[in-house]
């Protein structure tokens, strides 16, 4: 078996009836840099225009590098934090420049961060990296020119974001896309060969997205049908499509199914149960009983672990998959940096008797036990000292090989990640793209691994 999917929660295929899709950054793939930078455009724009701006904002340059998902923005403070999977900040940001561990201590009392207080805001998504770079950018240049007419931190997180959410429902970005999909929107044939391979082995196959119907014509005639073998469209290959899903309500709440003429996008009221067709709204309960199907019958495969994921396993009883875009680059960068790693578990090794002994001496002074120890442990600690200096140069040769500024996607330091922790929890599985779980077997039994807890370590 490929040993591209990984696995948290064992999940058996053969009992999985219903395969349902997101459709952005899951069934079809963005240029994320080319989006991200068209979506920084388009918010700074829309501050200097709607928002009285400085225009210099707008030669801001777009740099994906800036933010990786799962930061969180502290709107109050303006910075951008990345947490492990206790929710302890790990790593902080003010504007473009990283905070140092003593000034960060000052300015947090607790290292714990209630992600439930309305002062954080989740970078989560793979439409947020525009958000977080040019949220930072601004507080950049808040602090560099303190008189530009730059309102305060908490007024400039909401800005963004508001700009953000009006560019992805006026059609800023989506007109532009729809001009050069070439540009925007990545084919993949082997993803379309897979889904009729799925198609054969009985499992049905359906779309709940948070895009309009139009979108999602737009991206599926583009994307689908021309690598089409068995089918003749995307209508054929797809048993049910549900546009503009308001997800995650669609996981939990009860909202209505309006039936969509895929002739043209109008729409009508459905009174009976559903049928195969494309649908607007509803809801997953409606989706389950109509279709005479258990919860884990059905397998949902969705990019963003709030919207797609996090709902679903909390309200909704289906099984979960994430695509986690990032995840191809990390990988590769994990393979790189083992070497440095096997080095700094070395060290680690040669420091932990060092410290051991650091402390005994340490206890035996304070019980007035040994006299002379002074000179044991000043040579202990510059021992300490120059092992920990070679451990944080190869700690820095490791970081450069994922994301300059942030690091590990899926870890903080030593520890998870709050996103890694996130992945762990709801998702069933996880991989890079969705092809690679299409792939395997439509039969696959995906065995979770057994994972050792700290005392069963030996
Ligand atoms: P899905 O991933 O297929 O469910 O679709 C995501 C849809 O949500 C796309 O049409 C995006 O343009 C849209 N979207 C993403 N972020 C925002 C936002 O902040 N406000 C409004 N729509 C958004
Ligand atoms: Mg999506």
């Amino acid at each position: 078996m490929s040993n591209s999917v990984y696995v948290n929660r064992t999940l058996n295929l053969k009992r999985i009836r219903y395969i349902g899709l997101d459709m952005d950054h899951t069934l079809i793939r963005y240029n994320a840099h080319e989006f991200e930078k068209l979506s920084h455009q388009a918010i700074k724009e829309k501050l200097v225009k709607n928002r009285n701006y400085p225009a210099v904002i707008l030669d801001l340059p777009f740099d994906y590098n800036l933010a990786i998902r799962g930061l969180v923005i502290d709107r109050q403070k303006g910075n951008t934090l990345k947490l492990n999977r206790h929710s302890a900040i790990r790593a902080s940001h003010h504007g473009l420049k990283s905070i140092d561990f003593k000034t960060q201590q000052k300015i947090y009392k607790s290292t714990y961060i209630d992600l439930s207080d309305k002062q954080y805001l989740a970078v989560d998504t793979a439409f947020s990296i525009s958000l977080a770079t040019l949220f930072s950018q601004i507080i950049e240049l808040k602090e560099a020119q303190p008189n530009l007419a730059v309102p305060d931190f908490a007024t400039v997180a909401d800005d963004v974001l508001h700009a953000l959410d009006e560019a992805h429902r006026d059609g800023s970005l989506k007109e532009t896309v729809k001009k050069d999909l070439k540009k925007y929107i990545i084919k993949d044939p082997e993803l379309v060969a897979g889904l009729e391979k799925f198609k054969k082995h009985g499992k049905k196959i359906f779309i709940a997205t948070n895009s309009d119907f139009h979108y999602t014509k737009l991206l599926l005639d583009y994307a689908i049908n021309p690598f089409l073998k068995d089918h003749r469209t995307w209508l054929d290959l797809f048993e049910i499509v549900i546009t503009s899903a308001q997800k995650p309500r669609f996981f939990f709440d009860d909202l209505k199914y309006l039936k969509v003429n895929p002739a043209d996008g109008t729409m009508t009221n459905v009174d009976e149960k559903l049928v195969p067709g494309v649908y607007q709204g509803g809801s997953a309960q409606v989706f389950t009983k109509d279709l005479g199907l258990e919860g884990d019958e059905i397998l949902y495969i969705g990019d963003h672990i709030y919207g797609d994921i996090l709902r679903l396993k909390k309200d909704c009883g289906w099984r979960t998959a994430m695509v986690i875009e990032e995840l191809a680059d990390e990988v590769k960068g994990n393979k790189t940096a083992e070497p440095l790693n096997q080095e700094i578990d070395l060290l680690m090794k040669k420091k932990e008797p060092l410290e051991d002994e650091f402390t005994e001496i340490m206890t035996k002074k304070s019980d007035g036990v040994a006299a002379n120890h002074q000179n044991s442990l000043d040579t202990l600690q510059k021992q300490i000292t120059e092992i920990d200096a070679q451990i944080s140069g190869l700690i820095k040769k490791q970081q450069v090989l994922y994301n300059q500024h942030w690091g590990q996607l899926m870890r903080a330091g030593n520890e998870e990640s709050y996103f890694a922790y996130q992945v762990d929890r709801y998702a069933c599985i996880y991989m890079a793209k969705l092809s690679d779980l299409l792939q395997l077997s439509p039969r696959t039994y995906f065995r979770a691994p057994r994972r050792p807890l700290s005392h069963e370590i030996l």
